[in-house]
């Protein structure tokens, strides 16, 4: 069964295409810059050929006839038809999609309802949808929401305290994200510690660009640190996350901005970012070496937030199993993984320093022997795409 899993962002349309009774990625890319100028569609094939072409790439039916040209001419695909589903990531699912769920005329009305809730996402999901449905009408596709997996949080964990009207006139509640990739990575870690996924309970830590923190009781989300938007809860690269919610006015008085550019601010010019000017964690950690202090303090805050959510989860949940580390950052930063989890002993954190320096690739156990065991999980968000998309697919 061929699956084309697609990640349709504002201006970009990150693919692959698997064979997944292969398990082979037969091709991936990404089209960016989609509306600008001068837009640019690269893709590697599993046969380790590459092309890169810049060109205006009008919308994203435009880019996505890109890629159907690029995946003929590379030999890859003979057209859209030779594919079985379509999985497309969807941000925010409200509390309409609970699972993977097949496109149709219905869907896409709920769809167009929940922009409001990821205003950059969802169109440009709705834009990939409708255009693969004008390309290859029967081609069956599946959206597979961020926050469904987190519709198992119980409502003292997702209500926001506020006057209940608003909850119950426009469903205002914590919502949650990164729900597919805390999902896959705490499947992944249950099997490696050969614990049935209905008993496990862990806290996954996703740091990437965008940051959140699960507490998975039983195998589902019971709390997470992202809300009704992708913006609350831990510091991220340009996020501010957590903060107290009367410095929106109060940032609007002192810098004469309206509340939408506050907001733009706290999404796109706060966190690490506005911290130390930098929002990549690699160069962070280059320029903290070269004793550099803002750079230092931006570290240290995004450290002490994890630290902050590990200690709240870990008495959410009241047992554990382990603990997750995922995401770019998550995956990569040895430094990172240290300072959140060094002077934890009374608690049962135990990190083995030589593990966590040199962690072997793949899933690997970075805690010392016996202690609470903490994972490094690679995510694979399109695999997890990919494997629901069959699922769907394999019902019609
Ligand atoms: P996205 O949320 O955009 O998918 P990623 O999961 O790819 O983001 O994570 C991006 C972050 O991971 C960046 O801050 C990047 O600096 C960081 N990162 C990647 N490799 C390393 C590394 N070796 N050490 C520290 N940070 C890393």
């Amino acid at each position: 069964m061929r699956v084309l899993v697609l990640n349709l962002g504002s201006s970009s349309i990150k693919f692959q295409l698997f064979n997944m009774d292969k398990h082979m990625v037969l091709a991936k890319g990404l089209v960016e810059q989609i509306g600008e100028p001068e837009g640019k569609i690269s893709i590697t094939t599993n046969a380790k050929a590459s092309q890169s072409e810049s060109l205006h790439i009008a919308d994203h039916a435009h880019g996505l006839l890109k890629m159907q040209e690029k995946l003929q001419v590379m030999g890859v695909l003979k057209s859209l038809d030779h594919i079985d589903g379509v999985g497309a990531s969807g941000r925010a699912g409200g509390d309409l999609f609970i699972k993977p769920t097949l496109i149709t005329p219905e869907v896409i009305g709920h769809l167009e309802e929940l922009c409001p809730l990821a205003p950059l996402h969802n169109p440009a999901h709705l834009a990939g949808i409708k255009a693969m449905q004008a390309q290859v009408p029967n081609l069956p596709q599946v959206a597979v929401f961020d926050t469904a997996y987190h519709q198992s949080i119980p409502p003292h964990a997702y209500m926001y305290a506020l006057p209940y009207e608003l909850y119950q006139q426009h469903k205002l509640r914590r919502y949650g994200f990164h729900g597919t990739s805390h999902d896959f990575v705490a499947q992944e870690a249950a099997r490696f510690l050969h614990i049935p996924y209905r008993n496990f309970n862990a806290i996954s830590l996703h740091l990437g660009n965008g940051a959140s923190v699960c507490a998975i009781k039983d195998g589902k989300s019971v709390e997470t640190s992202m809300g009704l938007t992708p913006l609350e809860g831990l510091v991220m690269g340009t996020r501010s996350g957590d903060l107290d919610p009367a410095l929106l006015s109060y940032i609007g008085q002192l810098t004469n901005k309206d509340t939408a550019s506050v907001v733009h601010m706290l999404n796109h010019e706060s966190g690490l970012k506005g911290l130390c000017g930098d929002n990549d964690m690699r160069s962070i950690e280059k320029r903290m070496a070269a004793q550099d202090k803002k750079a230092k303090l931006a570290f240290d805050t995004y450290a002490h937030r994890i630290r902050k959510y590990i200690g709240a989860y870990a008495f959410v949940l009241g047992a554990l199993d382990a603990i997750i580390f995922t995401g770019g950052v998550g995956e990569n930063s040895t430094k990172l993984r240290h300072t959140v989890c060094s002077g934890l002993e009374n608690f049962g954190i135990f990190l083995d320093e030589e593990a966590n320096a040199n962690p072997r690739p793949g899933i690997a156990l970075l805690s010392q022997a016996r202690k609470l065991p903490i994972l490094r999980v690679p995510t694979n968000e399109e695999l997890a795409i990919a494997k629901a998309t069959v699922q769907v697919v394999r019902r019609l």
